[in-house]
């Protein structure tokens, strides 16, 4: 009885530090992927059109290669399902990356809030649930 009730206990409640480990050989879902960089790209465009002079869909050579960096990070998440990155055991960003990934969500977050677009950060959030 006791271990019926630690059992259930288990299930509702799993350890958010030890996330289930994706099967070798089974690819992230690209649609995770797409959920997860959807909004980013949206956030490192208007970056770099603030900070870098960027007009269009074209982003600097630096945020492309933000955006491709995070691409990977998603893509070789090792745990399945994909947990929230903030609530993520695992910081898989190098800190150099880290920095500027926080600076865009900072500057970007806040273009997007003043602009009552609140919504796409809301679909963010909860894509990274996913
Ligand atoms: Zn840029």
């Amino acid at each position: 009885m006791w271990t019926d009730i630690i059992q259930k206990f288990r299930i509702s409640h799993p350890s958010p530090s030890k996330p289930p480990l994706r099967p070798k050989g089974r690819p992230v879902d690209s649609r995770v992927v797409e959920k997860n960089l959807f909004i980013l790209k949206k956030f490192i465009h208007v970056y770099c059109r603030g900070h870098h002079g960027r007009r269009g869909r074209e982003l600097c050579v630096e945020c492309l290669d933000l955006l491709n960096y995070a691409r990977t990070r998603v893509e070789k998440c090792p745990y399945d399902p994909k947990p929230k990155c903030k609530e993520c055991p695992t910081h898989c960003y190098k800190p150099d990356y880290r920095q500027r990934m926080k600076a865009v969500m900072r500057y970007s977050g806040m273009y997007y809030v003043k602009r009552g677009r609140i919504d796409w950060l809301i679909r963010y959030f909860l894509a990274q649930s996913v």
